[in-house]
């Protein structure tokens, strides 16, 4: 067996956030060992965020076509999959080739390995028959993968992922979409746009249970008027597939498409990381880290395996973070602040650190400086209307024990919306602490809300006062107009 080679720093998985680190450490000057089995740069960049919202881009220009007809005069609209499927082929993946994505790492001085990495004792990982000995430690940023639940039959089928979604060259007729999150609803809208019925099972009793219950009822609204079929409450008992037709059988009733697209959440796969190998508990769901993103002595993790959020923007948070604390690891284990004359290249852990860490001097934070702060975390939804959310909804707030106001105004009534017309479907919706007399969460539904929700985003992480929301001055007529209405209907 070969000897381990010494190397300063692993990242096993260069997904979002393991890419991240990864070039940014290379960049630092430390000999960098970057592994990735699949494609480098991850789901985000070939089968999520950047394909999807190319999709979604195309789909709402078919949408507002529509809309000439109650605002200009007329308009003839004729979908067309073949110029979408292209751009997610020729732009956004190179045909799931990453090509460049490897150069853009070696040019940063990375070393890339192309396997399965898995943890191997204490400062070791293995890729095959390459064993690889951290000096400083070792990342991991692995990712989740579909979770696929254990319906009866399903398994045996020809379901689809998001894989087979974003690959998708000529779509089907008919569409059953298993899952009313925010990767269901997006998807099903684009389809339903480019003619494809679409049907939407979920078993939640609302679609996009985790948001504000107002958000569900726009978006199912929405995507009802989309022609899209939506099935809250109904739990799947078993799938079937004759060849051609999938079958949904639930509460004895069926649900019949062409395609079956499974998206009922993530999963990290913890078991296959070697864990056990240094004493860390893999059965769990997900990889607990602390707030500077630590697993165990000299081992970080980042991005989606650590359950704190499945989005780009998280993974790149705490990918900041890491890079942050692993060189302040290095030079502690150097003994002395300029022993690695790698600080300045990368603006210094503490630079890299208050650039990313959730502690401000605006004072909203409790996180030390360089330790992650969840408080503000924002998600969208980019439906049409798009739903924008950051902190807390209205009853984890309650359940929190927190002396909540709620502030609620229609876009629809506000000037803006009114100007919109067609598409103005929309709320802003703010929930309230009112004994500190700040944000703790607010929502921003509409034809801009995850663009209105930065407004908020600031508001919730910066603490910053009512007061001083009231008066501030909001542009006339904007959108985020409305949030002025929320704040004086606050009770
Ligand atoms: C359809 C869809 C739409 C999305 N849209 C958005 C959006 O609009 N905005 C947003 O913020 N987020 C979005 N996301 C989520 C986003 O894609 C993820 O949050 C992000 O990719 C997480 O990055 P990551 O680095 O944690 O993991 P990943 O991107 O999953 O990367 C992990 C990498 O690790 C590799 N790997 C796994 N195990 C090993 C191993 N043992 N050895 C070597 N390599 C390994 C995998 O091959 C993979 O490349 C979307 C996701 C989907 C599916």
């Amino acid at each position: 067996m070969a000897e381990p080679e010494l190397v300063d720093v692993v990242v096993v998985g260069l997904g979002v956030g393991g890419e991240e680190v990864a070039g940014r450490l290379a960049e630092a000057g430390l000999t960098v060992v970057g592994i990735e089995r699949n494609l480098v740069g991850g789901e985000c960049p070939y089968w999520g965020c950047i394909p999807s919202k190319m999709m979604i881009r195309a789909a709402n220009a078919l949408a507002e076509a529509h809309r000439v007809n109650e605002l200009a005069g007329s308009a003839q609209v004729r979908p067309d999959w073949a110029p979408v499927a292209k751009r997610i082929r020729e732009e956004a993946t190179d045909t799931w080739d990453d090509k460049v994505a490897v150069e853009r790492f070696t040019g940063k001085g990375g070393r890339f390995v192309r396997g399965s990495g898995r943890l191997d004792g204490p400062g070791r990982v293995r890729v095959g028959e390459q064993v690889f000995h951290a000096r400083y430690g070792i990342v991991l940023g692995t990712g989740t993968r579909p979770s696929i639940p254990p319906i009866d039959g399903l398994a045996d089928t020809p379901y689809w992922t998001n894989h087979q979604a974003i690959e998708v060259e000529e779509l089907p007729e008919s569409l059953l979409v298993l899952g009313g999150g925010a990767i269901g609803l997006e998807l099903a809208q684009v389809f339903a746009r480019f003619g494809v019925q679409v049907t939407v099972i979920e078993a939640a009793d609302r679609v996009l249970a985790i948001e504000e219950p107002e958000a569900s009822d726009v978006a199912a609204g929405a995507l009802r008027a989309d022609g899209v079929r939506i099935e809250t409450g109904v739990r799947a008992g078993r799938v079937s597939h004759d060849g051609t037709t999938f079958t949904v059988h639930a509460d004895g009733t069926g649900f019949t498409g062409e395609k079956l697209l499974v998206v009922t959440g993530r999963k990290a796969h913890l078991e296959e990381l070697g864990l056990d190998t240094v004493g860390v508990d893999a059965t769990q769901r997900y990889l607990p880290v602390n707030e500077r993103m630590h697993v165990t002595e000299g081992i970080w993790a980042v991005g989606d395996l650590t359950g704190e959020g499945a989005f780009t923007h998280i993974a790149m948070y705490q990918a900041g973070i890491v890079v942050a604390d692993v060189l302040d690891h290095m030079r502690r284990t150097k003994g002395g602040p300029d022993a690695s004359g790698t600080a300045s290249v990368v603006g210094g852990a503490a630079g890299v650190a208050s650039a990313v860490g959730g502690a401000t001097s605006a004072g909203g934070s409790t996180a030390a400086p360089g330790s992650a702060d969840y408080r503000a975390l924002p998600r969208v939804t980019f439906t049409d209307p798009e739903v924008g959310a950051v902190g807390l909804t209205e009853r984890q707030a309650r359940e929190r024990g927190i002396n909540v106001q709620i502030g609620y105004a229609d876009l629809t009534a506000s000037a803006r919306g009114w100007i919109h017309k067609a598409g103005n479907e929309g709320f802003i919706k703010l929930v309230a602490d009112a004994d500190q007399g700040v944000l703790v969460g607010a929502t921003s539904v509409g034809p801009a809300g995850g663009e209105v929700l930065s407004a908020l985003v600031v508001a919730v992480h910066a603490a910053v006062p009512l007061s001083h929301l009231r008066h501030m001055i909001y542009a006339y007529p904007t959108f985020h107009r409305a949030i002025e209405d929320a704040l004086r209907n606050l009770k």
